[in-house]
């Protein structure tokens, strides 16, 4: 949540800033704003409510020179998203700015202190308090900015990567970390800052990801300085980037969440490539692997994770459950963290998030650790904290997801379940090799079924459109097809506010089936798996009353077909692969009913990606 984006060096830093903050907007679109040191010296800092084409509009005319700056959009947490409480924010002599990503939780009391000593607020931010206390401290310990920002983090509670210019230094920014991501691109002789890679890596591949509680002093001559919070030195680890630029871009699709759908085919390729091994049927994930003695005697697997890696959690306990035979229990990250949860130490805690930044998922694990259990993450940002703070785990290798609603996210942290589930059950040998490698055979086809029900797209946007009406939907699913249904219902909410509930298809008749009527659209996942025959009942009861049946179903099937108004096929696959399917034509259901009502398709209201707040 919320973009950092920041630049010292030769080049003018607006352009760098601007495009930077238009990679960043998927992270938070309730403001933008930029400070520069322009080059008669001045710290100038322009900020608008609402996206950074408004403050590209706002800055036209103005002032845009300088070789050193920072940019932000904002997700807002403390005050109401306007121009006030935009980032970045002065100090009270304005000679410094700073950018914040987080919360600092203690900035009530912090606040009153620096009222008590004479200190006036603008802003109803938090962000603000920081860098008053910041000067406040720099001017009564009369010491130098970084001193003054390390005791400051030193009695500052909550999360923060922040980013600060000084006007009297104007080759030096000052960043710092804790809970909040924050990267450093080394280029050929200058610096760039960024809460993720995406604003960099047009410009270097060479980046430091600083860790937690670091704080770095970047100048243009003396290069880089980076210290913990009690002043001592580290030598920073240069990492080498993996994406390029064309992953950024749109590619011609109206927006970055229909690109993403159809890129799924291709990117599951990429998250089975050198794990799925064909000619000789063998699963090797090399997390697993190195760490199989441990999978083998795991007492129990908790799955952590929020929102649609919760969705895909949940599928990975059946799958984990049938095949490897392994209890498993999913954890709502943020639930988990806080109620004092029995972890023993042969547990194996696996963590999915995509940006691997997710705030509870991180504090989830984190407390796992503290008890003994092990680690696994799976996460799709490389370098990420997640993948940092694990034991061993997986990334998903889809390449940078920018659509705020996760498609192509969720179907690679599936696939790497299924990887993990077969891995398990053939070291567990709870499967037969038979039926083992029957899935492995099935599993490499689904990238081109999944380009099969990708035809389905102008289909659905043709149906999409009789739905602008509806102000509810449910989506029932069984077995497998239950968490799809879940998901199938998120994705319609996010980003079409239509409500939308997702229940297991058993239990509608102990509640939700009161809501039926002709209006009520609901979608059932009914595929040719386990339990069709009850979710056929299901199908019926809905129909006894007036309900407008939308079914998924497997292609050739009649009954259901004939049963339900409107009808999608998707192709037969194993019943433990089925949900990587059938979730296909609900992402394009959901994007075409969001794009018929003229929603913000990739940024849609009150959201934002990569969820770095509690
Ligand atoms: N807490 C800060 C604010 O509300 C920062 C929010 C953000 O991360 O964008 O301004």
């Amino acid at each position: 949540m919320c973009g950092i984006v920041g630049y010292v060096g030769k080049r003018d830093a607006y352009e760098i800033l601007i495009k930077g903050l238009h990679r960043l907007e998927y992270r938070g679109y309730d403001s933008a704003g930029i400070a520069l040191i322009s080059d008669n010296n001045d710290l100038v800092v322009y900020k608008t409510k609402g996206k950074v084409i408004n403050l590209e509009n706002h800055t036209a005319d103005l002032n845009r020179s300088g070789k050193i700056g920072i940019a932000h959009t904002r997700w807002a947490t403390h005050g109401e998203p306007n121009d006030i409480n935009a980032h970045p924010h002065f100090s009270g002599s304005k000679s410094l700015a700073l950018i914040h990503n987080g919360i600092i939780e203690n900035y009530k009391p912090l606040k009153e202190e620096l009222i008590a000593q004479g200190k006036t607020f603008v802003s109803d931010t938090d962000t603000e308090v920081l860098i008053q206390l910041i000067e406040y401290i720099q001017e009564s310990h009369n010491c130098d900015l970084f001193t003054a920002v390390q005791m400051a983090l030193n009695s500052v509670v909550g999360a923060y990567a922040i980013a600060i210019i000084n006007k009297n230094d104007p080759e030096t920014m000052i960043v710092a970390r804790k809970g909040s991501p924050l990267i450093i691109g080394i280029g050929e002789d200058d610096f760039f800052i960024g809460s993720d890679a995406t604003p960099i890596v047009e410009y270097t591949d060479k980046v430091i990801y600083l860790e937690e509680e670091q704080i770095a002093k970047i100048n243009l001559k003396e290069g880089l300085k980076i210290t913990d919070l009690k002043n001592i030195e580290t030598t920073p680890i240069i990492n080498k980037l993996n994406i390029n630029i064309s992953q950024l871009e749109k590619a011609g699709y109206e927006h970055f969440m229909l690109k993403e759908i159809f890129e799924q085919p291709e990117s599951l390729i990429n998250t089975l490539k050198g794990r799925l091994k064909i000619d000789t049927k063998e699963v090797k994930l090399s997390g697993i692997i190195d760490n199989v003695e441990k999978f083998r005697k795991a007492r129990r697997i908790i799955i952590c994770a929020c929102g649609t890696s919760w969705h895909a959690a949940l599928i990975g306990k059946y799958i984990i459950e049938e095949l490897a035979r392994i209890p498993v229990e999913v954890e709502y990250s943020s639930e988990f963290r806080y109620r004092n949860p029995i972890i023993y130490d042969d547990d194996i805690v696996i963590a999915i998030s995509q940006s691997g930044e997710t705030a509870d998922t991180l504090a989830a694990i984190v407390l796992a650790k503290s008890k003994g259990a092990f680690l696994f993450g799976i996460c799709n940002v490389v370098g990420s904290s997640i993948p940092r703070a694990t034991h061993s785990g997986a990334y998903t290798h889809v390449g940078p997801e920018i659509g705020v609603a996760s498609t192509k996210a969720f179907t690679a942290q599936l696939s790497t379940l299924f990887l993990i589930a077969l891995s398990i059950a053939h070291e567990r040998k709870t499967i037969s090799n038979e039926y083992f490698e029957s899935l492995v055979d099935e599993l490499q086809t689904i990238p081109d079924k999944i380009r099969e029900i990708l035809k389905l797209n102008e289909q659905i946007k043709n149906f999409a459109k009789t739905f602008t009406y509806a102000k509810n939907f449910i989506y029932l699913g069984r077995g497998y097809n239950y968490p799809v249904a879940l998901e199938g219902a998120l994705k319609l909410k996010e980003i079409s506010y239509i409500h939308a509930e997702g229940y297991p298809a058993a239990e509608m008749k102990h509640g939700p089936i009161a809501l039926i009527d002709e209006e009520l659209p609901v979608v059932v996942i009914a595929t040719k798996n386990g339990n069709y025959d009850k979710i056929v009942s299901n199908i019926e009861e809905i129909k006894a009353r007036k309900g407008y049946v939308i079914s998924i179903v497997t292609k050739g099937d009649t009954q259901v077909k004939n049963i339900s108004n409107f009808s999608f096929e998707i192709p037969d696959t194993a019943d433990c692969f089925v949900p990587i399917l059938s979730v296909i034509p609900l992402q394009l259901l959901s994007y075409h009913i969001a794009t018929a009502k003229n929603r913000d398709v990739d940024q849609p209201r009150n959201l934002a990606k990569s969820v770095t707040v509690e």
